[in-house]
């Protein structure tokens, strides 16, 4: 047995609650690259993307120098209300395994929303209320972030339109009810509401919808309607910004008790979690005060980092919106449609594909069955049912802990529980049922996705 004198959960007063975002960026040596125009590849200036984007967003997206940004204090009271996020010892999980590794989580799922998503979404919000817009528009894949974005839109009163993929718009409808609620409206994507939409819907009879397609008709409602902006939940620098509140709270509990992580674990679909859990701590290894190892977990499905190419490319598959230096599968790369477990975005943000190229993390990559053998397995032990997504970074927890139990190595292992499963328990079903199955894109198929990233002197792909 465990000597448990580290409390089950860890919490923060309120006053302990940070009060500045922590922006990865600054001490970043060589900095992410910057987005380019798709048309010109010159860098994306704050005129550029004004007409898309909210404007402070757009000076924190383009803001690679000031370590902290204060997090306004309208929306530190709306963290008040659910946060700060539990940091969980995962003794039970420990003693399952039999590991001499000491296993932490924190656990993003305690909103009605179900996933950190949160964090990002208020933020975003709050700025578009600031600037006095109408509303703003965009994508959801699974419903995380539709259903977080419209939370936060009717907590400031903005109007909330959702693009959402539409397979998941017809599978996942309790999402899509939950968005409803909070007074969003739901197109499902591909739909004939945009030009992009119709044409895809014209190339692709029949397609049931993918994240960059959706990307591509939730921009172009924003920027044909008066008083609208475009928000997105992941991938760009500004929403990992956001999200180094998962990160600093982190910090700041370890830190009271003198904890200090070996090994820290996220899922990566867009790298916003992850970039957020890890931003104080790889501060810390930028600047030379600390090291720590950073694992970054795929779906072996959609293997962006593992498998992809780091090279300029569009964010979505209309192309429409400004190309980013990213590790990329190919904007036109959608995962085998058995891939039930999230983490479908075909590229990864600026700041975790540069940290990943010069070797500040390490990348891998699991099949999606074994995910949720990892998902049933904590949830036995946890008591918490975890996301898919989530999933990922559980199982690679849980490979670490046993690397551990063989070497006797007594390592402590910090993972970032994203979100709940219960509005994914169709992919559990498959599980349960034993129809859930496996596929890794051939070398082929990867080449092919990658056909599409576009052509310039400096960008080829190898
Ligand atoms: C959206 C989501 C993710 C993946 O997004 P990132 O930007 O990579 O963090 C992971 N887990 C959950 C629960 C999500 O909703």
């Amino acid at each position: 047995m465990a000597d448990k004198t580290i409390p089950y959960k860890i919490y923060l007063s309120e006053d302990e609650l940070p009060k500045n975002y922590y922006n990865m960026r600054a001490d970043m040596k060589v900095k992410p690259a910057p987005l380019l125009n798709p048309g010109t590849h010159e860098p994306m200036t704050a005129e550029e993307l004004e007409p898309v984007f909210c404007e402070e967003l757009v000076q924190q997206e383009l803001n690679d120098d000031d370590r902290l940004i204060p997090i306004p204090e309208e929306i530190q009271d709306f963290y008040k209300m659910y946060r700060p996020a539990p940091l969980v010892r995962a003794y039970c999980l420990e003693e399952k395994l039999q590991t001499p590794a000491k296993i932490y989580y924190k656990y993003e799922g305690n909103n009605t929303s179900g996933s950190h998503k949160l964090n990002s979404a208020i933020a975003q919000a709050y700025y578009a209320k600031k600037q006095g817009l109408k509303g703003v528009t965009t994508e959801t894949g699974a419903g995380q972030w539709g259903t977080a974005l419209s939370m936060a839109c009717s907590y400031f009163d903005l109007d909330c339109q959702v693009y959402m993929v539409k397979v998941s718009y017809e599978q996942k409808i309790f999402r899509r009810e939950v968005m409803r609620t909070y007074g969003a409206s739901v197109t499902p994507s591909p739909s004939d509401t945009t030009n992009v939409g119709r044409q895809i819907l014209a190339e692709h009879p029949g397609t049931t919808g993918s994240l960059g397609c959706a990307i591509s008709e939730a921009v172009e409602a924003a920027t044909s309607q008066e008083g609208y902006r475009y928000v997105l939940g992941s991938v760009l620098s500004q929403v990992l910004l956001h999200q180094s509140i998962i990160g600093l709270e982190t910090k700041t509990a370890m830190d009271k008790y003198g904890i200090t992580p070996d090994v820290i674990i996220g899922c990566c679909g867009g790298g916003s979690n992850l970039g957020g859990l890890i931003a104080p701590f790889m501060g810390e290894k930028l600047r030379g005060e600390k090291d720590y190892q950073f694992i970054a977990v795929e779906p072996a499905s959609c293997p962006s980092l593992t498998r992809g190419q780091y090279v300029y490319d569009f964010c979505d598959t209309g192309r429409v919106c400004p190309l980013a230096k990213m590790y990329t599968l190919g904007s036109g790369f959608i995962p085998s449609s058995n891939h039930a477990g999230g983490l479908r975005y075909h590229g990864a943000s600026t700041v975790i594909s540069e940290l990943y190229d010069q070797g500040y993390m390490d990348a891998v990559s699991y099949e999606q069955t074994e995910v949720f053998q990892a998902a049933e397995y904590f949830a036995r032990c946890e008591g918490i049912l975890p996301a898919p997504e989530s999933s990922h970074a559980i199982k690679g927890a849980i490979e670490e802990a046993l690397k551990c139990k063989e070497t006797g190595e007594e390592k402590t292992i910090l993972f970032g529980l994203t979100g709940t499963g219960y509005f994914d328990l169709t992919a559990y079903q498959q599980f349960n049922d034993g129809t859930m199955t496996d596929y890794i894109p051939t070398d082929e198929e990867i080449a092919a996705g990658l056909a599409g990233v576009p052509q310039f002197p400096g960008n080829e792909v190898k």
